[in-house]
């Protein structure tokens, strides 16, 4: 009577299992058997597993129609204010023209300001630049001057 050595475990046995053991084929024992896969299931595995590694279509989203109907881009909205007092500015030099278009008139300071219903410090405040005049003074100033104050923008 023949005996076969387990090639795993080198036991002597009369009957081996052929099982794929990291990819190596064994015969061995029955006790081993349980360590590998029998050459039979490998075989039914791998077709499993080739079954599985293939690659499925790749599924082509029916691409939406496009729709027009709201622009994606909007033109900006620029709002023009009432007056368009915020598109007008004071020259910078408001200043040196005032002071200057005053005394040209040899008026004084406290004159000017009745004029122009404002307090004598908001005059002394804008002659020495401190003060920007608003558009409502300015507007005043240029009428009593004869003057340029108001720049549009
Ligand atoms: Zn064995």
């Amino acid at each position: 009577m023949a005996s076969i050595e387990c090639e795993m475990c080198g036991k002597k046995t009369a009957k081996t299992t052929k099982i794929r053991v990291d990819g190596a084929i064994l015969n061995v024992c029955d006790d081993c058997a349980r360590f590998g896969k029998p050459v039979d299931a490998v075989r039914s595995f791998n077709s499993l597993s080739s079954e599985h590694s293939e690659n499925p279509k790749p599924v082509t989203m029916p691409e939406k129609p496009r729709t027009y109907s709201a622009p994606l881009r909007s033109k900006p909205v620029y709002r023009k204010p009432k007056e368009d007092l915020e598109a007008m500015d004071i020259d910078p030099d408001y200043a040196i023209i005032i002071k200057e278009a005053r005394e040209k008139l040899s008026w004084t300071q406290e004159e000017l300001a009745k004029k122009l219903q404002e307090r004598k410090n908001v005059l002394s405040s804008i002659e020495r630049g401190e003060l920007m005049p608003d558009i409502r003074i300015a507007r005043k100033m240029e009428k009593l001057l004869e003057v340029k104050l108001i720049q549009k923008a």
